[in-house]
């Protein structure tokens, strides 16, 4: 799978490339990361209740980020999510809610970024969570260093709402 998705599409409304094209190193660097803290998660075990408050960014004052590879990996990595084509055109980027967030549910599992799979609200979890955050973002930080990518870690719903604007053109 990581092969045929080794590019993600690049809109030329600007100069800058946003969501940055990624290269199957960089897929496969994330998807090794968003295994161990799955695991990490897993061991940790916090509870889940599917409230969906996790992602009602419009009832709880919280904000999801995720750096500018992290949209591409999750753009390539959701079915139907190409901009050019999907789901991002119909959505009406004026709320604070993220697209993928539908009947209260997550449609982007496989490649939702770290702060989407870090953060839950039991709070017998509350002090474990930033001690996982730190760790796992520090190893982001050096998948983009390593790969000599911008870090540029911003909410995740203004990013998605770029990569609507820029396909619309
Ligand atoms: S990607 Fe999924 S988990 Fe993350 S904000 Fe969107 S709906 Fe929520």
């Amino acid at each position: 799978m990581a092969s045929d998705l080794a590019t993600v599409k690049i809109f030329a409304v600007s100069a800058t490339p946003f969501p940055p094209a990624i290269s199957t190193v960089a897929l496969e660097r994330l998807e090794a990361l968003y295994r161990d803290v799955d695991a990490a998660i897993a061991a940790a075990a916090p509870r889940c209740e599917l409230s969906g408050r996790c992602c009602d960014f419009d009832r709880f004052e919280h904000v999801l980020f995720a750096t500018d590879l992290e949209v591409a990996y999750l753009l390539a990595r959701t079915p139907g999510a190409d901009p050019s084509t999907s789901a991002l055109l119909s959505w009406k980027p004026d709320g604070k809610l993220c697209p993928f967030w539908k009947n209260r549910l997550c449609m982007a599992r496989e490649g939702r970024p770290l702060g989407c799979r870090i953060y839950f609200c039991d709070p017998s979890y509350r002090d474990r969570m930033p001690e996982i955050g730190e760790e796992y973002q520090r190893r982001l930080r050096t998948i983009h260093d390593d790969l000599d990518i911008e870090y540029r870690y911003a909410p995740l719903v203004e990013s998605l709402r770029e990569v609507h604007a820029r396909a619309e053109g």
